[in-house]
């Protein structure tokens, strides 16, 4: 699996940048892959060999948008033992906290702020396993909620959610009153970073405890984000971003585990009475079932139906996953794939 890490700099690259950019609109129009027709510019052949092969090759790149610096494996050296990347080309050398397990680094690419260091993880065989926790994710009030049959026991994980909600909503409110807009993106990447970090510990305790259970995981299909991200206004647009990520992250933290994961028709998931099957009355956070009685958190019932309901077959999930991509597959799978903090994981 590869995976993503960022890392600050804290360097000036502004003129690399600049010359990155040079290349790529030389490389765009006279689609060249060899070197010396841009030695004149001035950046070092490792870095305007990457570049001139992604701009001269990808016919679906049209204008120059935002130009990286990209440095392919070649370009990098590794020292594990003092967690030091250096990349010779540009004089740089970079501390990282990231577990040491990776297998290689594929490549860096820098900005004028991080470098982003793209490496290979190996993944643990799933194993064999006739347990299942279900998990219900939820847009509204706790983030996800889980339920294993085999011990009755319930989690409700990500409580904070709701109220960072509330909080950067006011706050972003208060500041388009006065008019501060710069300042509005700035509370918006802070509230992303902090619902970031919650989802990397919510994550992060439902594939423990399947590790520590030895169950597999099920969720829902991810029907229910896509209707959510048909929604315009910002507060759906980044509950349903989180939402998408949260289980993203469930997903690769289980790849690296060995944890199983199986995905559910999330069809009457939430209406169905998890003890007789019956069609439930639902009202806000609570599940009533009129048939048999029986009366529970609404998320936590929905859990237990997503932990026993039949799994999809993979090949749809598969054609899902391929419609919802606009870019060419490989690159939308490493995409998908959360940028880590260091100290995350
Ligand atoms: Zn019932």
């Amino acid at each position: 699996m590869i995976l993503t890490y960022k890392i600050k700099h804290g360097r000036d690259f502004i003129e690399e940048l600049k010359k990155a950019r040079q290349v790529a609109e030389f490389a765009l129009e006279h689609k060249t892959l060899s070197t010396k027709d841009v030695k004149h510019i001035g950046l070092k052949s490792i870095i305007s060999n990457q570049i001139l092969r992604k701009y001269s090759r990808n016919k679906k790149l049209k204008r120059v948008q935002h130009v990286n610096l990209t440095i392919p494996n070649q370009g990098i050296r590794v020292d594990k033992e003092q967690r030091l990347i250096k990349i010779p080309s540009l004089k740089l050398a970079v501390h990282y906290q990231f577990p040491n397990h990776f297998t290689k680094i594929n490549q860096i690419e820098i900005n004028g702020e991080y470098i982003f260091v793209s490496v290979t993880v190996p993944e643990q065989e799933p194993i064999e396993t006739s347990k299942w926790m279900g998990i219900d994710l939820n847009t509204t009030g706790h983030v996800a909620v889980t339920a294993n049959p085999e011990t009755g026991k319930v989690e409700k994980l990500g409580k904070k959610a709701e109220h960072i909600r509330k909080k950067y909503k006011n706050i972003r409110k208060e500041l388009q009153k006065e008019g501060k807009y710069r300042k509005v993106k700035k509370i918006k990447d802070r509230e992303k970073r902090i619902v970031r970090d919650l989802n990397h510990k919510v994550s992060y305790e439902i594939v423990n405890e399947a590790k520590r259970s030895k169950s597999g995981i099920k969720m829902e299909m991810l029907k229910r984000v896509r209707m959510a991200k048909s929604r315009k206004s910002f507060r759906y647009s980044l509950n349903s971003w989180s939402f998408y990520q949260l289980q993203k992250m469930i997903e690769y933290k289980a790849k690296l585990l060995g944890v199983p994961i199986e995905y559910v028709d999330p069809a009457y998931t939430s209406k169905r009475c998890s003890r007789c099957g019956a069609i439930g009355n639902r009202n806000g956070k609570l599940f009533k079932c009129p048939e048999c009685g029986h009366v529970d958190h609404a998320d936590a019932n929905a859990a237990f139906n997503i932990a026993f309901g039949p799994r999809i077959d993979r090949s749809v999930i598969d054609r899902d996953i391929a419609e919802g991509s606009t870019d060419t597959p490989k690159e939308a799978t490493a995409r998908t794939l959360p940028t880590l903090e260091p100290h995350m994981l």
